[in-house]
């Protein structure tokens, strides 16, 4: 048995569920907090796991450079490497090696790139993306796919798509099957309804355990994102778990949710956070901001966080002015508490059958 996915609870299209793997479980509506290079960056392990989060990414690209791959191995995974006991979700590199535009060139085989750091040469195929997540002892490995630009043609769309249903054929074949981890496949074909049914339908029928939506966050507007899940999130399995890769605002997540989608990534919460842009409950604040300077109020009085139980707007004002380390942590940790809260209260509310009127209250 791979990975097992449970549907416990409906709301409309929104599923609260429970994933299974061999480090523990996930529950949906999930969103996962992104360890690029072996750290989700201005935070210890323990205090990733006390913000309420189940399951981390780890981004392939990183870890593949200089050899790091090769030595998480030799140190038992990226699991014990890092210090983070729970589950690990790896992307393809795909997506990274796709935007160094200059530096990559595609072919049937695979992807050829040059480091950003040093411009050493790699390959990347979909056997050596699979051989990478292995090493990395990853519980969710995502196919190498390609992932289109926005907007793009409709025939540039297509062979995108098929050449992405070659390596997800690929990817599937070098997968090493373990218990409690699994493959997902990603569904692409742009805007282009028929691009995305075809692409779906390839994908079911190889029988993957689980599915992302790629190629849905580039450069689209909200709206047309929404209209991209309502045509695609019907032709995927309803025993299986859905993967919206790089969302996003907290308002993109409840409008995904509602549309069916059970996991989520993005850096949007840590990055701000070292940036001194706060996710509070009816916005977001940005501590930078004059006005918080003598302001003794927590960052969001309703959030249990180490961050608001213990410190001030007007302290976290002076850290992040100073350009303290300290700061960017205990905005990042406030940010990935309030991203996990806000999944909390998803689930709570597709339990008790209030999703609807989810933006009501106050959250986001
Ligand atoms: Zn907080």
């Amino acid at each position: 048995m791979s990975l097992k996915y449970k549907v416990l609870a409906k709301d409309g299209n929104a599923r609260l569920g429970v994933l299974e793997t061999a480090h523990g479980e996930v529950r949906t509506p999930a969103f996962m907090p992104v360890g690029t290079a072996a750290t989700v960056k201005a935070m210890f392990p323990e205090d990733i796991k006390a913000t309420g989060a189940d399951i981390i990414l780890g981004n392939t690209y990183h870890l593949m450079l200089r050899g790091a791959a090769e030595r998480i191995h030799k140190f038992g995974g990226l699991r014990k490497f890092m210090n983070w006991h729970g589950p690990i979700l790896t992307d393809s590199g795909g997506f990274q090696v796709l935007s160094l535009t200059k530096l990559r060139k595609i072919t049937e085989e695979g992807v050829t790139f040059r480091s950003h750091l040093d411009g050493t040469k790699y390959e990347l195929t979909p056997e050596r993306s699979m051989e990478i997540q292995y090493f990395l002892g990853s519980n969710v490995t995502m196919i190498l796919d390609e992932c289109p630009p926005y907007p793009i043609s409709y025939m540039k769309a297509k062979k995108s798509m098929e050449l992405s249903l070659r390596w997800a054929e690929r990817s599937k074949a070098a997968f090493i099957k373990r218990e409690g981890h699994g493959i997902f496949g990603i569904v692409q074909g742009s805007v282009f309804e028929d691009l995305r049914a075809k692409s779906a339908q390839t994908l079911v029928d190889m029988d993957f355990d689980g599915y992302a939506l790629g190629g849905v966050a580039i450069g689209e507007m909200q709206e047309l994102m929404f209209q991209t899940l309502e045509f695609t999130v019907p032709l995927l399995p309803q025993e299986k778990p859905r993967y919206l890769m790089g969302i996003g605002k907290p308002k993109d997540i409840v409008g995904s949710v509602m549309r069916g989608v059970d996991m989520f990534d993005c850096v949007l919460p840590s990055r701000s956070g070292r940036n001194g842009q706060a996710f509070v409950r009816g916005g977001t604040i940005n501590i930078k901001n004059a006005k918080y300077s003598e302001d003794t109020k927590p960052l969001d009085d309703k959030c249990e966080c180490y961050t608001c139980k213990n410190y001030s707007r007007a302290y976290l004002y002076h850290l992040v002015r100073c350009k303290e380390i300290l700061g960017a942590m205990l905005v990042t940790m406030h940010n990935l508490t309030y991203y996990q809260d806000l999944m909390q209260a998803l689930r709570k509310a597709i339990e008790e059958k209030r999703l609807s009127s989810f933006e009501s209250q106050g959250f986001i």
